[in-house]
């Protein structure tokens, strides 16, 4: 299998060339030529690991599929993620299950795809005889910066700098990046939203000079962002493993189309599933959730995609995003994978900020796609509501998506067997959860460490031990900068 880039204009590669690269030369993105087919019922009963070695095989055939089996059993293992079946599916009710993608070491989803990327990344630079050191450059909303950091730490070969927005994190997922250890690791805040940190980025990987420059001292960039496809197919795994759980569970029979809900922010997490989709699982809809910077939700709805608006911080923080990179993938579907409307959108979305998909368009993926907002109140309260109905406690993010799928079931009535994807551990955002359930007046002026046992002690759940490891962890990384200085930021760093 090849891949092709979302603007056309460079030459096909491999499976490895394309991860190695992370975003296509020119600025689109990889995908693959063709996508494969794999259908759920014939997947043999197995651990984890060993399905996510089933559905990413096909999209890696220059990789030898001994080394893949090795690759999933180091990254998806008991020592890894606190839970035997690493997604476990959890019933809130009849018709509504969540899958928890958090029990990694960092707690959020993003460890689903960033606990394997090394090993594919390392083997896709012998693969293709590289003698450069890779450098992952990377933009995060909170979360990803943290997966990365912990999946690449002194991995031979390897440099990981992450730019994190200095406001627009929870305190938490400060806490873990500035305290993170390892040998070949830069955390950089900046002056700036994610948006700002991303397109900083992006602008690092189109700069040839630069590159030039880093190539003569040795180095290549290349990303850990979902824009790099080594982070988008280790996550459509998860997708077969929940439908695969519920047939399990006896709740589906074979075939039966079930809903995914996905709190979305780049629309990583949820192509995956378009893709899972695509590839032969029985989805009836999926449901895409935004917070309050609800610019997929109108643009799925209206067909237009404008990012200009006001930007929110939210207290779901890893979706607080205007320009979602993966959108761009779809786009590519949507236009029946030509290259040349996909260019025109993204030069209209970033000299204006805005493009306009047509009507038929609009219809063509409403027949997929539900999407919709939930604004920070509606949120705090899906929380406490779930909790006290369900004896569950939902992180914000997976909140939103709460909110979400309530609401389409009001609008729909569609009582098919659903899939509510939980991005984080309520832990991790543990201000906002321990407010929710306690109130603002027991919670506020307690420290982040107090929260942590405050929540712990009202639920009866267990402190995910690397939060609690946090405390008293000495801040390694201190450095702050503006958008500006992203690229010279890079060169002394390296
Ligand atoms: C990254 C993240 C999201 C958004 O996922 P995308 O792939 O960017 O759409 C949602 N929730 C949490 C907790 C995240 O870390």
């Amino acid at each position: 299998m090849r891949y092709i880039s979302t603007r056309g204009g460079t030459e096909p590669v491999n499976a490895a060339e394309a991860i190695k690269l992370g975003p296509a030369p020119g600025g689109g993105l990889f995908v693959p030529e063709k996508l494969p087919r794999l259908d759920p019922e014939g997947i043999p009963a197995a651990d984890y690991a060993a399905l996510a070695g089933t559905v990413i095989k096909p999209f890696l055939p220059d990789f030898d599929s001994a080394a893949v089996d090795q690759f999933v059993r180091l990254a998806y293992n008991s020592g890894r993620f606190d839970h035997p079946a690493v997604a476990p599916l959890h019933r809130l009710h009849d018709h509504l299950y969540c899958l928890e993608l958090w029990h990694g070491p960092t707690c959020a989803f993003k460890d689903m795809a960033l606990q394997l990327l090394p090993y594919l990344l390392r083997e896709a630079a012998r693969l293709t005889g590289e003698s450069a050191e890779l450098v992952i450059l990377t933009a995060t909303s909170g979360d990803t910066g943290k997966a990365a950091l912990e999946g690449f730490r002194d991995v031979p070969g390897t440099r990981v700098i992450v730019f994190y927005p200095a406001e627009g994190v929870s305190l938490m997922q400060e806490r873990q990046m500035i305290t993170q250890e390892g040998e070949n690791v830069h955390v950089v805040a900046l002056r700036g939203n994610f948006d700002d940190a991303q397109t900083g980025v992006k602008n690092v990987f189109n700069d040839g000079a630069l590159a030039a420059r880093l190539g003569e001292r040795g180095y290549k960039l290349t990303s850990a962002n979902s824009i790099n496809w080594g982070r988008l197919v280790p996550q459509i795994a998860y997708y077969y493993a929940a439908y695969l759980a519920l047939r399990r569970a006896g709740a589906i029979a074979a075939g039966e189309k079930i809903n995914f809900v996905v709190p979305t922010g780049n629309f990583g997490n949820i192509l995956a599933g378009y893709y899972a989709c695509r590839m032969g699982l029985p989805v009836g809809r999926l449901l895409c959730a935004s917070n309050s910077n609800n610019v997929l939700a109108d643009f799925f709805n209206r067909g237009v995609y404008d990012r200009n608006r006001p930007f929110y911080r939210t207290i779901s923080p890893s979706m607080d995003i205007l320009v979602s990179s993966n959108l761009e993938r779809l786009l590519f579907e949507l236009s029946g994978r030509a290259p040349e409307p996909v260019r025109r959108w993204m030069e209209q979305l970033r000299e204006r900020g805005s493009y306009r998909i047509s009507p038929e368009a609009v219809t063509a993926l409403a027949e997929l796609f539900w999407a919709d907002y939930a604004g920070d109140a509606q949120t705090m309260q899906a929380i406490s509501d779930t909790y006290r109905e369900h004896g569950y406690l939902l992180d914000p993010h997976t909140a939103v998506g709460k909110v979400i799928y309530d609401r389409y079931l009001g609008a729909t009535a569609d009582q098919s067997k659903t899939v509510l994807v939980a991005t984080a551990s309520p832990f991790k955002f543990n201000a906002s959860t321990a407010c929710a359930l306690l109130g603002k007046e027991r919670t506020a002026g307690c420290s982040e460490y107090e929260l942590l046992q405050l929540l712990a002690d009202t639920t009866g759940l267990t402190v995910p031990p690397p939060l609690r490891g946090l405390e008293g962890k000495p801040v390694r990384h201190k450095l702050i900068v503006s958008p500006e200085q992203i690229k010279e930021t890079v060169l002394q760093l390296l």
